[in-house]
């Protein structure tokens, strides 16, 4: 059996490798390292693929993140409502901004914002709503921009881990995830559905002023080259990267569709595992799986996951700490706020390996892992 790994960015390559290393050292020989030709044609053809207006290649996701909150123009103590359940680039970039973190509780199956939750969490001073679509499934973005827009409040949907994912609207139509919002936000980090090979990220608008604000943010401030009109940034996607994300776009369907296959997979096998919970697709949208993520009810999360290593098979938590409880927004948080879902599902969730290059013979050997798990703990 090949080796096991949480992701197989490796093997992926060794499939495109010739027009990967094609496109490298095209852009190589070109010597426009910075901003070249394959920056531009990459988010045309991302623009495309999403239908979306504007796509704003950056450096990061996080920095995606950032930018997007600089975009709105918020003030000091401005309040940003998301959940607290997510990777801590969302909430970070708000309190690095000076504004103020709002956290709210999610969904315990689909470990998305909860929509009453946020609706509870408004106040005059909120001016932001940050919904993640966490492990690659949609948040209820309906009833989200629903509420936004009764309040005039901008959103900024975190699509690092849902690239690809549909929103699926009551009448049947569908919309790409991170296209719906005010901004969106994604990520092209190494394991990320859409994955570069080395740092990237993008923002997506539909407004063509708030896309030349991103842009001038994203260049230090400028939109004419050494007039600085606002305080900006300097966050770029490397041309190489564009050139290699070029290459990755026009399979991203198949790589999702690779990964929507694994956890089918799983599903079947842990059907009948009374301790688990898998993970629940909604109505509302597909799924991409960024992650395939499970709830161990039993209270044994943890002796799975010893049990799992002493077997050579990977797993993760995603997330150990939840950010009303990182240590880092402390002076943001006046009292903790009480989230005991968010709580929960970080004593519950697992998360096991998903890619795109998983076998039959990988899956079976992982779920009969965590199977033998549970029949020896019955
Ligand atoms: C990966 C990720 C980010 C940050 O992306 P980077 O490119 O690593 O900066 C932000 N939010 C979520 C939910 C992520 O998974």
């Amino acid at each position: 059996m090949r080796p096991l790994q949480m992701v197989d960015t490796k093997t992926q390559y060794l499939h495109i490798k010739e027009e990967v290393d094609k496109a490298v050292s095209e852009v190589m020989d070109s010597a426009a390292y910075i901003n070249g030709p394959a920056v531009g044609q990459f988010a045309e053809q991302l623009a495309s693929y999403l239908s979306v207006k504007h796509v704003i290649p950056c450096a990061n996701g996080t920095d995606a993140l950032q930018i997007a909150l600089m975009a709105l123009d918020l003030q000091p103590g401005d309040e940003v409502i998301t959940p607290s359940f997510t990777y801590i680039a969302t909430t970070e970039v708000i309190a690095l901004l000076r504004l103020k973190p709002v956290f709210v509780e999610v969904d315990p199956f689909h470990f998305c914002m909860d929509p009453v939750a946020l609706e509870r969490a408004i106040t005059p001073r909120t001016r932001a709503i940050v919904p993640v679509h966490l492990y690659g499934q949609a948040a209820p973005l309906k009833e989200i921009l629903d509420i936004a827009s009764r309040h005039g409040i901008a959103v900024v949907e975190d699509n690092a881990q849902a690239i690809g994912c549909d929103y699926i609207f009551e009448d049947g139509q569908k919309k790409k995830t991170g296209t719906l919002g005010t901004i969106g936000c994604t990520s092209f980090y190494p394991s990320k559905n859409l994955g570069a090979f080395g740092d990237g990220g993008a923002l997506f608008t539909n407004d063509d002023v708030l896309a030349s604000r991103i842009r001038m943010i994203a260049n230090h401030g400028q939109s004419k080259r050494y007039y600085h009109d606002v305080v900006g940034c300097n966050s770029r996607l490397d041309t190489m990267q564009a050139a290699i994300l070029s290459v990755k776009l026009t399979r991203l369907d198949q790589y999702n569709a690779a990964r929507r296959q694994a956890a089918g997979f799983y599903d079947q096998a842990f059907a009948g595992c009374s301790s688990l919970l898998t993970p629940r697709r909604v109505n509302h949208g597909t799924h991409v799986f960024h992650q395939y993520t499970l709830r161990v009810t039993n209270g044994q999360r943890d002796a799975l996951a010893t049990f799992l290593t002493n077997r050579q098979i990977p797993s993760m938590i995603y997330y150990p700490v939840p950010g009303h409880r990182q240590k880092m927004f402390d002076s943001f948080l006046t009292t903790t706020p009480d989230l005991p879902i968010t709580d929960l599902l970080t004593e519950q969730v697992i998360s096991l390996p998903i890619h795109t290059e998983l076998d039959t013979e990988q899956l079976s050997f992982i779920a009969s892992g965590v199977l033998d798990f549970f029949k020896t703990r019955a």
